[in-house]
């Protein structure tokens, strides 16, 4: 059974304008050499290690790579962080990165560069309704997207993210569990579809996913019949239907690697195209549509708060030390076992996984 829960219409207003406003703008190359040249001595002099996300701009990404941060997804990212040395953990991406971050490894200085940069899922769901919500159902399970501040997280019993909700929701399924899921609507629908599992969905969306269109991802497959569709579960079901392939970032990545085709039309935010093609030089890879023929522009898959974050704000911060994460101390224990059993269920799957034939528990066989 799947059923929906429908918040209020103030609880899913997100607007965009403020961040709209202050996407950094591309530094000139003269600019760009001296602000890189800073961050790195800055890194290197404040023992921190810069942790980004695939959406953000490249030469933030690149300059993770170099300085020997990560580019990844948030369950990476998260795990990164936490099993890094440096006291100084510094993180492009948006706002709930940082706290997951910070929650991990509280003993650590969290900066981030631009700390107004959120989620329209984050901003979807907030902890008093959320609270409400899981109030009102005592008998389910609550299982969060990452993408949720640290007071949703911290009410949840499991946080997951898209590279683990299917398997993680497949357990709690397999074990009786009827679940509540929040905020992402359509990766909640995904899962239900996958595992079969009684949930109730919130009704969030990501702003950027959201936009995706079968009928126009159905034109373009008929232009480049040889193509293979690589789609993230925060789409719509109608787009997920077209995939052949359904996954977090790095299962994206994995499978741009893995698949023999020479060309992909991807539906996640235009930032991984960077990492894409870094690693699969001679692929082509086209964006997936978010606008109908009449549009001048087909595909706008960018998402506002990730472009928040450039290299200005990120020296500033190497600079000044602004942009620092605080959360209370009960507050982040509490979201931090909810994140840690993710962790926990993660790392034993990697471990059965890498001992064929194993038995592991509430896991089954590897
Ligand atoms: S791309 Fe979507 S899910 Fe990711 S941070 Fe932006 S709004 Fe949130």
């Amino acid at each position: 059974m799947s059923a929906t829960f429908p918040i209020t219409v103030e609880s899913s207003v997100c607007g965009t304008q403020p961040a709209w406003a202050r996407v950094t703008q591309e530094p000139s190359l003269e600019r760009r050499s001296a602000l890189l040249a800073l961050c790195r001595e800055r890194l290197a002099r404040e023992n921190a290690v810069l942790v980004a996300h695939y959406y953000v701009h490249p030469d933030l990404q690149d300059l993770a790579l170099d300085t020997g941060g990560c580019v990844s997804d948030s369950l990476e990212m998260a795990r990164f962080g936490r099993d890094h040395p440096a006291r100084t953990l510094v993180v492009a991406g948006v706002r709930f990165m940082g706290e997951t971050a910070k929650m991990l490894s509280m003993d650590k200085r969290v900066l981030m560069p631009e700390l107004d940069a959120t989620c329209s899922l984050d901003i979807g769901c907030p902890a008093e309704a959320f609270t409400a919500w899981c109030d009102a159902h005592p008998d389910r399970t609550a299982v969060v997207y990452a993408n949720t501040s640290a007071a949703v997280k911290a009410r949840a019993d499991w946080v997951v993210t898209s590279s683990c909700a299917v398997d993680i929701v497949r357990h709690l399924n397999a074990r009786g569990e009827k679940i509540l899921w929040a905020p992402d609507r359509h990766l909640g629908s995904y899962i239900q579809r996958e595992t079969g599992a009684d949930m109730l969905l919130w009704q969030g969306s990501c702003i950027v996913h959201d936009e995706f269109k079968a009928l126009e991802l159905e034109l373009l497959k008929r232009e480049h019949p040889e193509a293979k569709v690589l789609v993230h579960p925060e789409s719509p079901a109608s787009v997920i239907a077209l995939a052949d392939a359904v996954g977090s970032t790095s299962q994206i990545l994995q499978a741009a690697r893995e698949m023999p085709a020479s060309t992909y039309i991807v539906a996640t935010d235009n930032g991984m195209f960077h990492a894409l093609r870094q690693q699969n030089p001679g692929k082509l890879f086209l964006e997936a549509p978010t606008a109908g023929n009449s549009a001048t522009c087909k595909s706008c898959a960018h998402c506002p708060w990730m472009a928040m974050n450039g290299l200005e704000g990120l020296a500033h911060t190497l600079q000044t030390g602004s942009g620092e994460i605080f959360l209370d101390a009960d507050l982040a224990a509490h979201a931090r076992r909810s994140v840690a059993r993710m962790l926990d269920f993660t790392a034993a799957q990697k471990r059965a996984m890498s001992a064929p034939g194993a038995l592991v528990p509430g896991l089954g066989a590897a």
